[in-house]
């Protein structure tokens, strides 16, 4: 602990923790020349935590709100979409025109 290490870039001592191996995995530099080639951010572990980004998966995402809905559900209406045959649900009295996954406005109810 405690190690200072001069970067092969940019010559600056460093903290061990700052340091990492350049992609040959010989070449110890800082964290910043590494962001600088080859554009990742690295954290230095000493200070930011961690953050992982959970990405959306479109596709899937019109599936998961209709789930969501039916659990929570009490005056619903169900639909189908007669181009994807999508089943979607509604509020009753809620005006339904297209459907949220094709965009399709054939929409009949069930
Ligand atoms: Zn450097
Ligand atoms: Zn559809």
């Amino acid at each position: 602990m405690g190690v200072l290490i001069m970067c092969r870039v940019c010559k600056t001592k460093v903290p061990m923790d700052n340091m990492r191996y350049d992609d040959n995995g010989e070449d110890l530099i800082c964290n910043d020349c590494y962001n600088k080639r080859h554009g990742t951010y690295v954290a230095p572990k000493s200070t930011a935590p961690e953050k992982r980004v959970v990405l959306n998966k479109p596709t899937e995402r019109t599936r998961h709100e209709d789930d969501f809905e039916k659990k929570q559900n009490e005056d619903k209406v169900t639909f189908v979409c007669e181009k994807c045959k999508f089943k979607f649900s509604r509020k009753s009295g809620f005006p339904v025109n297209q459907c949220p996954y094709c965009s399709s406005t054939y929409i009949k109810e069930v």
